[in-house]
């Protein structure tokens, strides 16, 4: 930890430093990996910045971090109203009797009551090749999950009940943050997932001891903000399925930080087949942690 140069921190050490970025926990909140470092703190340009590590930037360098940074705003505030009506709507839908269904279906992969409400599943009724039209929103029927951050709605995403793809999202969503499951512990790790019903079922065991996230499937790659969000970690455990996309994905991931490692997931199945066969969740992320800090330089 060190006195954070960016608000001028006098008394104090706000300012966490890993090899692959830093964040402030203090007043500024900044955060970046290390090109961002360069340009705020030695205020060189992108360009300068790549030049003074010894990179030479290509032409399209510049232009795809401007992509990026375009793309970290939530939908807009007329999509995100009308999201929540349609949030709300379904919930309803959900706990009525015509929700039994979805609600059966929920309880088969381990989620509880509890948390179907804390997620805000909601059910969307109708034939699994249909959409409906609520609030201006065409919305396909299934069973819907909100990603919601603080208090905006990125995105809308429904699991069908059959057919493919199985998951389809709403229009206008955007999906540029990962699904986020984080409880007030302050936890000091991280689990990926692939999927987001692993990542509830992750959440509702072991709340208390890792904080879990999720990209939506094996085929999204870690993007700029994606990184930024992940940084106050000292681990990000990676727990993919144990197939060709998921495999490919660890891979990807591990290239781009040395503070995320695999995570064997015991049965060689997903997390919901794990705790279905009678795993116990909590003692499988217990034991990973303890094995981290011994692993710790
Ligand atoms: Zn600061």
């Amino acid at each position: 930890m060190y006195q954070c140069p960016f608000h001028r921190e006098q008394n104090g050490y706000s300012l966490a430093v890993w090899a692959d970025g830093y964040k402030c926990f203090g007043k500024c909140d900044t955060s970046g990996d290390i090109i961002s470092w360069l340009m705020k703190y030695r205020q060189l340009t992108f360009v300068d910045a790549l030049q003074s590590l010894g990179q030479q930037p290509t032409s399209q360098q510049p232009k795809h971090q401007r992509k990026q940074e375009k793309l970290i705003h939530p939908p807009s505030k007329t999509w995100q109203m009308k999201a929540k009506q349609v949030i709300r709507v379904s919930i309803d839908n959900l706990w009525r009797d015509s929700g039994q269904f979805a609600r059966d279906y929920l309880h088969r992969r381990g989620l509880t009551d509890e948390t179907i409400e804390t997620t805000q599943l909601g059910y969307i009724p109708g034939y699994y090749t249909q959409w409906t039209k609520l609030y201006d929103m065409s919305v396909p029927c299934g069973i819907l999950i909100p990603w919601i951050r603080f208090d905006d709605i990125w995105a809308l995403k429904v699991r069908r009940a059959s057919g493919q793809p199985k998951y389809q999202m709403v229009k206008g969503s955007r999906p540029h943050i990962p699904y986020t499951l984080v409880s007030g512990h302050c936890n000091e790790s991280a689990v990926i997932c692939e999927g987001e019903f692993d990542a509830m079922l992750l959440h509702q065991e072991t709340s208390d001891l890792v904080d879990v996230y999720t990209l939506g499937s094996a085929s999204k790659r870690l993007n700029e903000l994606n990184r930024t969000m992940l940084l106050p970690y000292r681990k990000v455990w990676l727990a993919y399925d144990n197939d060709e996309a998921g495999q490919n994905r660890v891979q990807q991931m591990m290239n781009v930080s040395a503070r995320m490692q695999p995570l064997h997931i015991p049965n060689n199945g997903d997390i919901t087949d794990c705790f279905l066969s009678g795993h116990d969740l909590r003692k499988w992320i217990q034991s990973t942690n303890f094995e981290s800090w011994q692993n710790l330089p």
